[in-house]
């Protein structure tokens, strides 16, 4: 709840203060931070550009990944500084639903800091359950992340189990039928494909569904997409490479 409590101070602050972008401080917290980092000038230059809408998000997510495949990660806003200038609100960019998969932290990925990203992770990176759908409404519609990215990654242990549930009929234990059921109507949507491409083909299906519903969700995320407050895209991890490469 302290998060959360954290928003909504955030938001009247900002509404107070008239400053409705949450680029123009999370540039500032990233310009600030930097100064403590040994990074290379270009990659230093790549998050103080102000994020304002879905598309200048995107992009930085993308440039941030990019550093990380290279190894040349500048790891802003991960020091004291920035952790002093987040504490009392937050304003992240961008919104990622992810899965809960140990190899797949974003911050890391995309080579962001403390505040930067509102992270909903579930194994199977689904938003069914409503408490997960709620948390990306509110990083969409009361922190006013300009972007979500639901993450897929490659060989996705949640995707799998879900082949074999459709295919063999196989039951989990405990509540994880719970993260598989939701991952079912992917999986049945791309049974056709042969069978060393099916679990590739249903982690990007998987994908594409949500973003789908995700986009059209009501009542809060539709409108904000249609009134281009909120891109929504679809991108796959893989794990060797460390790319993140969009889902279309
Ligand atoms: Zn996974």
């Amino acid at each position: 709840m302290d998060e959360l409590s954290t928003g909504r101070i955030s938001r009247r602050s900002l509404m107070r203060s008239g400053l409705v972008t949450a680029g123009g401080l999370t540039a500032a917290g990233a310009l600030a931070a930097c100064g403590s980092s040994s990074s290379s000038s270009s990659a230093s230059t790549t998050s103080t550009v102000p994020v304002t809408n879905g598309d200048q998000a995107l992009q930085r997510l993308l440039a941030g990944n990019q550093r990380f495949v290279q190894g040349v990660p500048v790891n802003q806003g991960r020091d004291s500084v920035r952790r002093a200038e987040v504490a009392e609100h937050q304003t992240p960019f961008a919104i990622i639903l992810g899965c809960s998969d140990s190899r797949v932290p974003p911050e890391v990925l995309f080579d962001e800091g403390i505040g930067d990203m509102f992270l909903v992770r579930v194994a199977g990176n689904t938003a069914a359950a409503p408490a997960l759908l709620g948390s990306i409404e509110y990083g969409a519609a009361v922190l006013h992340a300009k972007l979500l990215m639901v993450l897929g990654h490659e060989a996705c242990g949640a995707v799998k189990a879900t082949i074999e549930h459709v295919q063999q009929g196989a039951q989990e234990p405990g509540h994880i039928e719970a993260f598989v059921d939701p991952i079912v109507p992917a999986v049945q949507a791309v049974q056709g494909q042969p069978a060393n491409q099916l679990t590739e083909a249903a982690i990007q299906q998987n994908v594409r569904l949500q973003v789908q519903q995700l986009s059209a969700s009501t009542p809060l995320l539709a409108p904000l997409v249609s009134g281009g407050q909120l891109k929504v895209v679809g991108a796959e991890y893989h794990l060797t490479s460390g790319k993140v490469q969009l889902v279309t």
